[in-house]
């Protein structure tokens, strides 16, 4: 079994994976950043212990999944924004050193894409993107079964291409960006500057926006259309740059988004790719699938 380690901006998710990506134990402590690096690599010691008792196999590496910045060929954290402290740190070596096993690190995008690539929903399939859509947009690219990666091996941020560049400003410096536009709170921002917006109690997030849209709300409805077109358009720039076999749809938005609403609107351009042949399907691993993906992480560096 693989020790897996996920962590997040609220939560530090640790378990035990079996080979075929089943979780066989799993414990969480909340992020918790601003007390320091040894605080939270002890906790890990202490959660990877626990599970791997729980467990009760025999623990043959650790892989981790990180938000990023994060080097997975060094195993050092570099400038993440709710882990100050760890810039420079090296879990990698640490883990190892503590465990006598071998560690490997990615960030969370590219930890999911390898998870579903080998056990999810793009099992079988070569190319794929995967693409995660909550606060924000992330995800990972595989080619011919290995993760892409760019100069000096770096992680592609799909999330930050733009789709409109008079939208809102985003956090790298443009304006307009995919995440910027397409993610939950993106959708409810939009919807709150609207007249009309239902405000009566507090604000409504992108889920009641869907749910209010199903009721017949017209400007819940003009949002959801909106929504699925900046979603759309975002796939269509992936399909027609990349026409992978498959793009795997994760994120809590994914669980209201109709995917024939989104393949309507990528209709209306690719026409210079096969793009039909370019499967839509949500991430199937569920709830642990940031875990199971960390797990994979170790798989796919050491036993490709
Ligand atoms: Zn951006």
């Amino acid at each position: 079994m693989i020790g897996a380690i996920d962590i997040g901006g609220t939560k530090i998710a640790v378990g035990m994976v079996d080979d075929a990506g089943r979780v066989l134990a799993k414990t969480e402590s909340p992020t918790q950043g601003q007390r320091g690096y040894s605080d939270g690599l002890a906790r890990i010691e202490n959660m990877l212990r626990e599970t791997a008792r729980q467990a009760g196999g025999q623990l043959r590496g650790i892989g981790i999944g990180s938000t990023g910045w994060v080097f997975p060929f060094t195993g050092e954290f570099g400038d993440v924004d709710f882990l100050p402290t760890w810039k420079g740190c090296n879990p990698v070596n640490d883990l190892s050193r503590a465990f006598h096993v071998s560690a490997a690190l990615e960030n969370d995008g590219d930890a999911s894409a390898l998870g579903e690539a080998a056990w999810g929903a793009a099992r079988g399939k070569s190319r794929l993107i995967y693409i995660t859509v909550g606060t924000g947009i992330g995800g990972g690219i595989v080619l011919d079964g290995q993760l892409y990666r760019g100069v000096d091996r770096a992680h592609p941020e799909v999330g930050h291409h733009v789709i409109d560049a008079s939208g809102p400003p985003c956090t790298c410096g443009f304006r307009g960006c995919w995440e910027a536009l397409a993610t939950g709170p993106a959708m409810a921002a939009w919807y709150h500057s609207q007249p009309g917006a239902r405000t009566t109690a507090g604000q409504l997030t992108a889920k009641q926006i869907f749910e209010q849209a199903r009721s017949g709300d017209a400007l819940a409805r003009q949002a959801v259309e909106r929504e699925t077109y900046y979603l759309a358009l975002g796939l269509a720039n992936l399909i027609g740059l990349f026409v992978p076999e498959v793009i795997v749809l994760g994120g809590s938005l994914m669980k209201s988004v109709q995917l024939n609403d989104l393949r309507q609107v990528i209709a209306q351009g690719c026409r210079f790719v096969p793009w039909q042949k370019t499967e839509l399907a949500l991430a199937s691993l569920g709830e642990d699938a940031n875990l199971i993906g960390a797990a994979r992480v170790w798989h796919h560096r050491y036993h490709p």
